[in-house]
């Protein structure tokens, strides 16, 4: 499992650099810093509550000082992440349903893989409400995390898919519908003519960035052509890339040699080594 994590967040933060900068392919940007100030968030808690805490002062301290950034300064971030932690508060409105929570959500899949279904979502949903607290946002968490829970379990993308379905019609059971509204708009990956079509409108907006993440790592052949695909998105390319890669580094090896080559490695490897799984 630990292998299996340090292969999909190493795949992360190469489609993060890459989709930046195809030529340049190894400086990665906030996807990659906030994901890693997740993690080290969540290996200093002990609890729901604590990590809540350790993750906003994380965040803080990634725009104030460049924690977990390579440069050691904040290298791109998102207009609600940023305004949501100057006003201590999560962004609630139509305006702020960008994908920069879902960005970060990646290890929740891993780091409570056995938790159950709800434990998950509540975790994903405190984490993503620090910025972003509109349910379409906190949706659109739970079908990445789900999915890469799915993944992990399954390795097979296919039956991953059928998985993930089953779980949102579980916590949409749970939530209500309002939560099935919002749901509603993602209902796209879920049917196989969508994959078959021209790729879809892509930008930083949550339910676009989701749909292209799906159209990537399902019309990709392997890791290398999930690479170029989700690259292609120009609207967010680093993030849909990073994205896209998290989730195929779950089902195939991304060699070691590249992961090296990623600017402060070092910072990487230290951050993942603070978790046992
Ligand atoms: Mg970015």
């Amino acid at each position: 499992m630990k292998n299996l994590f340090k292969n999909s967040i190493y795949a992360f933060a190469f489609g993060d650099a890459y989709g930046e900068n195809p030529h340049f392919p190894y400086i990665w940007t906030d996807d990659t810093s906030l994901t890693l100030s997740l993690i080290d968030a969540f290996s200093k808690s002990k609890g729901i509550y604590l990590f809540k805490k350790n993750l906003y002062k994380n965040i803080k301290d990634y725009f104030e000082k460049g924690k977990f950034s390579p440069y050691k300064i904040p290298f791109k971030y998102g207009k609600t992440t940023y305004k949501s932690i100057k006003r201590k508060k999560g962004l609630k409105s139509e305006f702020s349903c960008g994908n920069g929570s879902a960005m970060r959500a990646l290890p929740l899949g891993f780091l409570l893989f056995k938790k159950s279904l709800l434990r998950r979502s509540r975790y994903n949903h405190v984490q993503s409400a620090i910025t972003h607290a509109h349910l379409r946002v906190l949706v659109g968490c739970d079908i990445y995390v789900e999915f890469a829970q799915s993944l992990i379990k399954y390795k097979d993308k296919n039956t991953a898919l059928k998985d993930l379905r089953k779980k949102m019609d579980i916590l949409t059971n749970f939530y209500g519908k309002n939560y099935f509204s919002y749901f509603k708009e993602y209902e796209d990956i879920f049917k196989p003519d969508f994959y078959k079509k021209a790729p879809p409108k892509s930008s930083a907006f949550i339910v676009d960035t989701i749909k292209c993440i799906f159209y990537s790592v399902f019309n990709a052949k392997d890791i290398f052509t999930c690479l170029k695909i989700s690259s292609k998105f120009k609207g967010d390319p680093d993030t849909i890339c990073a994205m896209s890669m998290g989730l195929y580094g779950i089902l195939e090896v991304f060699p070691k040699v590249y992961f090296k080559k990623l600017k402060s490695y070092h910072l990487i490897e230290k951050t993942l080594n603070l978790i046992r799984l």
